[in-house]
């Protein structure tokens, strides 16, 4: 209550500066602006402060009840609750199956803002002996979403109980199945942006956050431009000619030509694309033949392209296709290939992180602030970002002194849970300070 009073005191006093504004009052008026700015943050982090208990409570129930992409039944059902529990102007549910999307309208005019936090857990074995192990067998959070709804949710009580000063809009997005929809089912941001996630109100920008166990909890990763990979996945089968094993000259050896194709797709990264151009090309799986003395006639290979350009992503697809056609032909083989497009580049728009920066700097602490080079790995955030302007920064959750240093996407992982507050804190301020910067009656 106190510092709402200091607040309104704050704002009356920037008012009568403003009303009497002058040669040489610029200053002043800066300055009043960046003690109600000073305020609000300080308020901001004693409200986060006051929900470490209630934050980790949460977080330890979505991690007890981890649900696999496409089946966030109990996840979503929980964060509508809690969106209604709120008073959110508006809470829309079942969007890309278990999508929910919470609407909070501020006191005061202003631009639309949207934040995203994916909901959806992994079929990995839980390996840690903790009180809030996973209860349903064979599925983890193990990606750490359980950290980002909680963290959403934190942010959403906090901008609700200050949803009189907020001028401008902000549209809460719940996502599920970031991690792919099961085979068969479309889902994730794809899905959402489909069904209108980003219409109604049309967000000017959008931003989101990764927990990351190498970022050592207390700092923020990030960078400007492509931070994280375009994930494209592909299935090549090289179709021979069966005959007998002693006879190769009879048939069309698919596992040698297989062995060709592999290593001349290799050629396309050390060879063809501009070296200086991040590309990956993984072939995980090799599969053909089914008898020692049997000439294979078909062999499949399944793989995956990753890229930090959209233009290296469509060349390497070309590329591919060539060099498929190249040396299956030099054998008298034949190929199919089915290339499949994930998620784009998770691409950060320029302006938008340098804009955002102060404020991180503000909240977390210059030296808290890490840059990053872009990651191979991929989000589907990116998607989002296709259509508006987004960034999306990685919490770090690791802890070397508390041994918390298991990477994502592996039984071990855990997080330092000073996280929660930490993002809690964090993300409330960027919202809020975006929606100040472009309030129309500043
Ligand atoms: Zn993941
Ligand atoms: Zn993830």
């Amino acid at each position: 209550m106190k510092s709402k009073v200091a607040l309104i005191a704050l704002t009356s006093v920037a008012m009568c500066l403003l009303a009497n504004i002058g040669v040489g009052q610029q200053s002043i008026i800066s300055s009043a602006t960046s003690q109600i700015t000073s305020a609000r943050e300080q308020r901001i982090t004693q409200m986060a402060e006051a929900m470490r208990a209630r934050l980790i409570a949460q977080r330890r129930d979505f991690h007890i009840h981890p649900e696999l992409s496409n089946r966030e039944e109990r996840t979503a059902r929980v964060v509508a609750e809690r969106l209604r529990e709120l008073k959110f102007d508006e809470v829309r549910t079942n969007i890309a199956r278990h999508g929910v999307v919470g609407i909070l309208r501020g006191g005061r005019p202003g631009a639309t803002i949207a934040v995203r936090a994916d909901m959806d857990a992994l079929p990995i074995n839980e390996m840690m002996n903790v009180p809030y192990r996973s209860q349903n067998a064979g599925v983890k959070h193990a990606c750490g979403h359980d950290v980002h709804t909680s963290v959403e949710l934190g942010v959403a009580e906090i901008l609700s109980s200050m949803r009189a000063e907020i001028p401008g809009t902000i549209k809460f997005i719940f996502q599920p199945a970031e991690e792919g929809a099961p085979a068969g089912e479309e889902g994730g941001a794809a899905l959402m942006i489909k069904e209108g996630v980003l219409e109604n109100p049309r967000p000017a920008a959008i931003f989101g956050l990764h927990v990351m166990p190498n970022i050592e909890v207390g700092q923020v990763g990030y960078n400007s431009g492509a931070a994280m990979a375009s994930s494209d996945k592909f299935i090549i089968t090289v179709h021979g000619k069966k005959v007998h094993g002693a006879y190769p000259h009879d048939g069309i050896d698919a596992v040698t030509v297989a062995a060709e194709c592999i290593t001349a797709l290799q050629t396309i990264r050390s060879r063809r694309v501009d070296t200086t151009e991040p590309l990956v090309l993984s072939i995980g799986i090799v599969q053909g033949g089914n008898r020692f003395n049997i000439i294979a006639d078909e062999v499949k290979l399944e793989g995956t392209v990753r890229t930090l350009n959209e233009d290296v992503r469509k060349r390497v697809q070309a590329l591919m296709r060539e060099t498929l056609a190249g040396v299956t032909s030099a054998y008298g083989a034949s190929y199919e290939m089915q290339y499949e497009e994930g998620a784009a580049v998770t691409f950060n728009d320029p302006k938008l992180v340098e804009e955002t920066l102060p404020v991180m700097r503000r909240v977390m602490g210059e030296s808290n602030m890490v840059t990053r080079k872009p990651q191979m790995g991929a989000e589907d955030f990116s998607y989002y970002q296709r259509v508006v302007p987004g960034f999306f920064y990685f919490l770090g959750v690791g802890n070397k002194s508390k041994g918390i240093t298991a990477m994502i996407h592996t039984p071990e992982f855990d997080v330092d849970e000073e996280s929660l507050v930490i993002g809690t804190r964090l993300m409330s301020n960027v919202l809020l300070d975006y929606l100040e910067r472009h309030a129309q009656n500043r």
